[in-house]
């Protein structure tokens, strides 16, 4: 493993790399662990680890941005807007120890109005195969201050090529954050029965479409996820002791008896006072026309959401990164645990997401593991994440998950369901069910491949893209 501390010394690395035919495997903070960590794909790969590059490089508090290195992790960009008195919040997922760049190069996603992190990405340096670098956008123009402001610059957009694909190491990018608002609500709408999913869905589309709620992914959670994210302390044993899947009789019972609701659906809003009121008059009054449907909310002023925020997702909607659902998890689940995690696609409608909340139960009945899919809205689509869980110490429950998950992509795409990401073992797997026109995308990713990295020594293999001369080594 290499740790460079500089642009000049990832050139460094990448042309002896390149002279050598040595594979390469950036990554920033490797935390990423159901997606594969810090994991590599071919034998003999060199990992290019570029936590040392770890300085916020700009902030520019009036147009709401920062240039970040590759090894800024969501709390370092936190403290580091917190300790500047910077009035800007940064879009953080679950976990804070992850990188900024790596997270958003995976198509990672947030909660707050800056959620859809590719998407608030603006200008990047990269660092390519043969050891040149490129800036991107305003930055391709030597000195223009407007690189982090306005993300395309002249001709193609080519930022996107650097994202899930195995073409340059990224060492700086610019970052859109949002102004501090004044005012945050945290909303949630309960509903009571498994149909409920589809209303709950229409409707809530509906109102991001219209542009009512504008906070990025509402996400909607099982009775399991509720109780451990509002900290219940519900003992789900009482309803269900057998292995496997908890069959959906008893999730309901169990929904029925605690008030959990079967579905709950967490979202935000920022900053006016009046404009948030209002908001959620509207919010209230079309979930009125949900049968059961139950909104409640907190409303919090900006400077004392650290202190009052109670839940994970509070603090996650607010842009402030934390721990706090590892640790749940660990509490629940023990310390071993480990997790892939499936995340599939579909469009945002309600006979979409009753069709996506039963499709995968089988499998999971058949290989006895848990079932506990919960749904991100983004906007016109959904995206199911199921987390397939084993015991890291029990070679046996690895192995089993390993199979089901092979198995899962597969019958999400029988289903016209594709993944949005996923772990490195499986990357080959689920690009080989993107195929349309013989996997036309697929073959114009290595022509790319080809052109940019002929002797294939950045990260080989990634999002199934492989140089024409290099195969994986099984
Ligand atoms: P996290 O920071 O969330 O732990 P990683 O650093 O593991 O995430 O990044 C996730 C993946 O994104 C890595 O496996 C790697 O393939 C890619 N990646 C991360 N950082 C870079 C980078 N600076 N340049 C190119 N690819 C990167």
């Amino acid at each position: 493993m290499v740790m460079p501390t500089s642009v000049e010394e990832v050139q460094a690395v990448v042309r002896i790399a390149s002279r050598h035919r040595v594979p390469l495997w950036p990554f920033s903070q490797g935390r990423n662990n159901g997606y594969g960590g810090a994991g590599v794909l071919t034998r003999g790969a060199v990992l290019v680890n570029l936590s040392k590059m770890n300085r916020v490089l700009e902030v520019d508090e009036d147009c709401a941005w920062a240039l970040v290195e590759p090894g800024v992790r969501f709390f370092d960009l936190y403290d580091h807007l917190h300790e500047g008195d910077y009035r800007l919040w940064p879009s953080v997922p679950d976990l804070g120890w992850g990188s900024v760049i790596g997270n958003t190069l995976e198509h990672g996603l947030g909660y707050t109005v800056d959620g859809d992190h590719p998407a608030r990405q603006c200008g990047m340096e990269v660092v390519l195969a043969d050891g040149s670098v490129v800036r991107t956008g305003m930055g391709a123009m030597d000195g223009n201050p407007a690189w982090a402001t306005h993300k395309r610059g002249f001709g193609p957009s080519v930022d996107g090529l650097f994202m899930q694909s195995d073409f340059g190491i990224v060492t700086k990018m610019g970052v859109l954050l949002q102004p501090a608002p004044e005012y945050f609500a945290s909303c949630q709408v309960k509903v009571k029965n498994f149909a409920d999913l589809a209303p709950l869905v229409e409707t809530m589309r509906g109102l991001i479409l219209e542009r009512v709620v504008e906070a990025a992914h509402p996400v909607i959670a099982t009775p399991y996820q509720s109780n451990a994210i509002d900290g219940l302390g519900i003992d789900p044993s009482q309803w269900w002791q057998g292995s496997g899947p908890m069959p959906e009789e008893d999730l309901q019972r169990m929904a029925d008896n605690t008030g959990i609701g079967r579905w709950a659906m967490r979202f935000a809003f920022y900053g006016d006072r009046r404009v948030i009121d209002l908001s959620l008059e509207i919010v209230r009054e079309r979930f009125a026309m949900v049968h059961g449907a139950v909104v409640t909310s907190r409303i919090f002023a900006s400077d004392d959401i650290e202190h009052e925020a109670k839940t994970q997702p509070e603090l996650s909607m607010s842009g402030i990164p934390s721990m706090r659902q590892l640790e749940s998890l660990k509490a629940a689940r023990g310390e071993t645990f480990g997790h892939l995690d499936f995340s599939a696609v579909a469009p945002a409608t309600g006979a979409h997401a009753l069709r996506m909340a039963d499709l995968l139960r089988p499998a999971f009945e058949r290989w006895g593991i848990d079932y506990d899919p919960s749904f991100l809205l983004t906007p016109r689509g959904i995206i199911l994440v199921t987390l397939v869980w084993f015991d890291s110490a029990d070679e046996e429950e690895v192995s089993r998950a390993y199979d089901l998950f092979r198995e899962l992509v597969v019958e999400a795409r029988a289903a016209g369901c594709g993944l949005y990401r996923s772990h490195i073992e499986f990357h080959d797997h689920v690009a080989e069910q993107y195929d349309w026109g013989d996997h036309a995308l697929r073959r114009l990713n290595s022509r790319i491949k080809d052109a940019l990295d002929p002797a294939g020594i950045l990260a080989p293999g990634k999002y199934g893209i492989w140089s024409g001369s290099l195969a994986r080594d099984e």
